[in-house]
């Protein structure tokens, strides 16, 4: 969302932007996984809309479709439709420049340190074949030069990238996190309520996913979240051991005791931004480097929206 928000701002001012992710599509945490004909949104789960910026840009997606409020979250909680990845595919229609998914940037070179020219370069690689959070200053393709650079990562990867230049150590002082979401199928329907926030136990979230508009009833899909701490507790044990302990936290939980017909879990190494710096983004004119993401503010969707279109305003002044 800070990515997005950044780059479509700048491309809607007339700069020419080029904009590296490494996953498939666009939207990072706003995601929803679709499997075997089940659907899920398994990170963010709603984005909550006070700022009138992110109101206007929530009203926009609505309008086109793309977003609907979730009565039973509460009030003023919005969802992606048909599911949270919409919100950013509606970003990324809207206009970004030129994007490259599948694309892991593993260095920034400045002033033609990788490569001919001035400005930066962005040394970029196959995400397939690259492992999550490398930084290499080999290898790849070097893209550039670009007159400023802006990165929109969680804090520790920003970190990696940041590290030769500016703003690594701010990146450093902003723990971020994790989160075990598991996603669970039911071929019947079940009588819990539609959401559950556990006070203790692993589980601090639970959302029957067809309780959000415009999702089909049957299967009956569900995801519930780990706690921080317990996510912490367990970040590298096998999946299989993660999800037979959430599943048996859900059972208690919810009551539901039928076979669910799928189970997965996913591991988020940078859920939730927990110490934010508190200060919208960072931007460094003289070296034409800018810094965005939830960790700058909070941990929400909308703070990203708000770092991203801070940037943004920081590197077209
Ligand atoms: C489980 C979970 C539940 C949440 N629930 C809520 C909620 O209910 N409400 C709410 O408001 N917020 C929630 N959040 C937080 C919200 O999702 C984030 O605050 C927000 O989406 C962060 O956006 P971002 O742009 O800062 O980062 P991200 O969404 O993490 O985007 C970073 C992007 O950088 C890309 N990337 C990373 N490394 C590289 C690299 N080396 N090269 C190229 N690309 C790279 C990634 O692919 C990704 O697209 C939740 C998050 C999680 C994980």
């Amino acid at each position: 969302m800070a990515g997005l928000a950044c780059a479509g701002a700048l491309h809607r001012a007339g700069f020419a932007v080029t904009l590296f992710d490494k996953s498939r599509r666009v939207g990072g945490r706003l995601a929803t996984r679709r499997v075997d004909g089940f659907m899920f949104d398994h990170g963010a789960q709603y984005a909550t809309a006070r700022d009138p910026a992110f109101t206007a840009a929530v009203e926009a997606m609505a309008a086109a479709g793309r977003a609907a409020p979730w009565p039973a979250a509460g009030e003023g909680r919005w969802c992606g439709v048909p599911g949270m990845s919409a919100m950013a595919r509606h970003m990324e229609q809207g206009g970004l420049g030129t994007l490259h998914t599948g694309r892991h940037v593993a260095f920034l070179h400045r002033n033609g340190e990788g490569g001919d020219g001035g400005g930066w370069r962005v040394r970029h690689r196959d995400a397939a074949d690259t492992g999550p959070g490398l930084v290499s200053d080999a290898g790849g393709e070097l893209a550039g030069p670009f007159d400023r650079v802006a990165v929109a990562l969680p804090a520790p990867q920003a970190a990696g990238l940041l590290h030769p230049h500016a703003f690594a150590a701010e990146a450093d002082r902003a723990p971020m996190a994790p989160c075990w979401a598991a996603m669970l199928a039911f071929n019947d329907a079940t009588t819990a309520p539609d959401l559950l926030r556990p006070d203790a136990g692993p589980l601090r979230w639970i959302a029957r996913e067809s309780s959000r508009p415009g999702r089909a009833a049957t299967p009956e899909c569900w995801v519930a979240h780990a706690t921080p701490e317990w996510s912490r507790a367990h970040l590298e044990q096998p999946a299989e051991a993660v999800l037979a302990s959430l599943q048996a936290a859900f059972t208690q939980e919810t009551g539901i005791k039928a076979a669910a017909c799928f189970a997965v879990v996913h591991r988020w190494r940078y859920a939730l931004a927990e110490a934010p710096l508190g200060t919208p983004a960072l931007w460094d004119a003289a070296a034409g480097l800018g810094v965005c993401g939830d960790w700058c503010l909070g941990a929400r969707v909308e703070a990203a929206f708000l770092s991203g279109s801070t940037l943004a305003g920081m590197m077209a002044g």
